[in-house]
């Protein structure tokens, strides 16, 4: 490890997919053996999953934006037995 100051630059553009293709493979591999930088990515992804259902309902509710609340329910609910949606 050691490298989590470097990943914390690249972790936004990670979660927003605007990250190339070699610093996404880097972020992977750094949070496949790092559990604080992969609590930390799954944070800022649960961020960008509520900003963009608030978008969507702003813009008239678009599809996704449900999706991303499912998704969000899901994850959370995940581990507890209950069914997802
Ligand atoms: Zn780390």
């Amino acid at each position: 490890m050691g490298h989590c100051g470097k990943l914390e630059a690249l972790l936004t553009a990670y979660v927003d997919g605007e990250a190339s293709a070699r610093d996404c493979a880097a972020v992977a591999a750094h949070l496949a053996e790092c559990r604080p930088c992969r609590r930390r990515a799954a944070i800022e992804q649960a961020v960008r999953q509520v900003l963009r259902a608030r978008a969507g309902t702003i813009r008239g509710g678009a599809p996704d934006a449900l999706r991303a609340r499912c998704l969000a329910l899901a994850a959370r609910v995940r581990g507890k037995g209950d069914k997802p949606c």
